[in-house]
């Protein structure tokens, strides 16, 4: 198929068990190539007739070029690899021209990769809290576990910096626990202080509801019923046919631990999968509630009263002034977290600022 489609004078080559290389030794323009990687992406998509089955291939193409009279070869190969890594990240049949920048990204990737291992290690990365308030009291109703990593050099760093590398590196789940362990030592530090966190959400990530092995983990920890809530975003749960995770999610609500669902309505739930998930809490997306106008709010209105009738409470996250605060307090929203209140706070920081805050009586 390739030979077929490729001009007269290139080469065309196996390198590996499904990997080609067509080679140009004339000057191409660019557009030319791309025209090329279409139509090879257009025929690769044909189905084949194998045996009686019509099966479909996908391909990714990496682009590298050179100029001069003797380019090395190696390096080129190794550059359109990279152009390669690249196109598959886009995702199936696309195809991407090798730049200088793509190197500078993916070498930068590699350091950081090496970097959170070692800082695993090292014990580096440290748990947050970014406070939640219940709307009608604003008393302290719980925070949730930001994970944040102390970098020798660069500081401290938030976790969309890093949270991408590490779900790549599959280290996620392990970062997950340990967030989980230290919010629970936490809670008890504050305890021990006279501070009352009712409850406290931590992020759990795809790896992690994955898991077979989750709840034999929590097992061995000391969680008090409604101490701890999961919180998963949509997509994580949507796959209903994956039994590890219909599972896993009701023994964790055995054990006492409540289920919100994170940045609800940017993903797809059906009122049906809620019916069966029965959240404790959705947390209304940023995006859905930044807008003031009128109109904007309806969707907003809309889901807390929906929540409401299926008996879910509501957390709006990224509440940014106190005008916005009225309005969700006006919308019938039960909690809310943003930067109006507190960003994220280190555990020192967080005992503070909860003194200025009227708390609710140990029950
Ligand atoms: P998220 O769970 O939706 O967390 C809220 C993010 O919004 C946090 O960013 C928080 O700092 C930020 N935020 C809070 N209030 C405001 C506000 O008023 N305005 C704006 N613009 N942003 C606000 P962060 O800490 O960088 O976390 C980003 C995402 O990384 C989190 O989104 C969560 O999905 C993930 N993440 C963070 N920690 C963990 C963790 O320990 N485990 C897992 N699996 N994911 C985590
Ligand atoms: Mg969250
Ligand atoms: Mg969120």
């Amino acid at each position: 198929m390739l030979s077929r489609n490729v001009p007269r004078g290139d080469l065309v080559a196996r390198i590996g068990g499904d990997e080609f290389v067509i080679l140009a030794r004339r000057a191409v323009p660019t557009a030319e190539i791309s025209e090329l990687c279409e139509r090879i992406i257009v025929e690769m998509n044909k189905p084949i007739d194998f045996e009686g089955f019509s099966c479909r291939c996908g391909i990714s193409i990496g682009i590298a070029q050179a100029s001069g009279i003797a380019p090395d070869a190696r390096r080129i190969l190794v550059n359109a690899d990279i152009a390669l890594y690249q196109a598959k990240e886009k995702g199936r049949n696309c195809y991407e021209f090798f730049t200088p920048d793509l190197q500078a990204n993916i070498v930068s990737k590699k350091r950081m990769a090496d970097e959170i291992l070692t800082g695993l290690e090292r014990d580096e990365f440290t748990v947050w809290y970014q406070p939640q308030f219940e709307t009608a009291t604003m008393q302290l109703s719980g925070a949730e576990a930001l994970v944040r990593w102390n970098h020798p050099d660069k500081g401290v760093i938030a976790s969309n910096h890093f949270i991408k590398v590490a779900e790549e590196l599959n280290v996620m789940a392990r970062m997950d626990q340990m967030v989980l362990e230290k919010a629970l030592r936490d809670q008890m530090r504050w305890t021990a202080l006279g501070v009352k966190v009712p409850r406290i959400s931590v992020n759990v990530s795809s790896k992690r509801l994955h898991d077979a092995t989750l709840v034999e983990q929590l097992h061995g920890l000391a969680i008090d019923p409604g101490a701890i809530c999961f919180e998963l975003v949509e997509s994580i749960f949507l796959d209903e046919s994956d039994d590890v995770v219909t599972e896993n999610i009701d023994k964790i609500k055995a054990l006492g631990i409540d289920i919100e669902i994170d940045d609800f309505g940017t993903g797809h739930t059906s009122i049906l999968s809620l019916l069966r998930l029965k959240p404790k809490r959705l947390k209304i997306d940023r995006q859905l509630h930044a807008d003031r106008h009128a109109f904007r709010n309806r969707p907003v209105r809309s889901i807390i009263e929906i929540a409401r009738s299926l008996g879910v409470e509501t957390v709006a996250e990224g509440v940014e002034s106190l005008d916005h605060a009225d309005l969700l307090r006006h919308l019938g929203c039960d909690y809310l977290q943003g930067y109006a209140f507190a960003k994220p706070l280190p555990f020192d920081e967080f005992s503070r600022f909860t003194k200025g805050f009227p708390q609710r009586k140990a029950s």
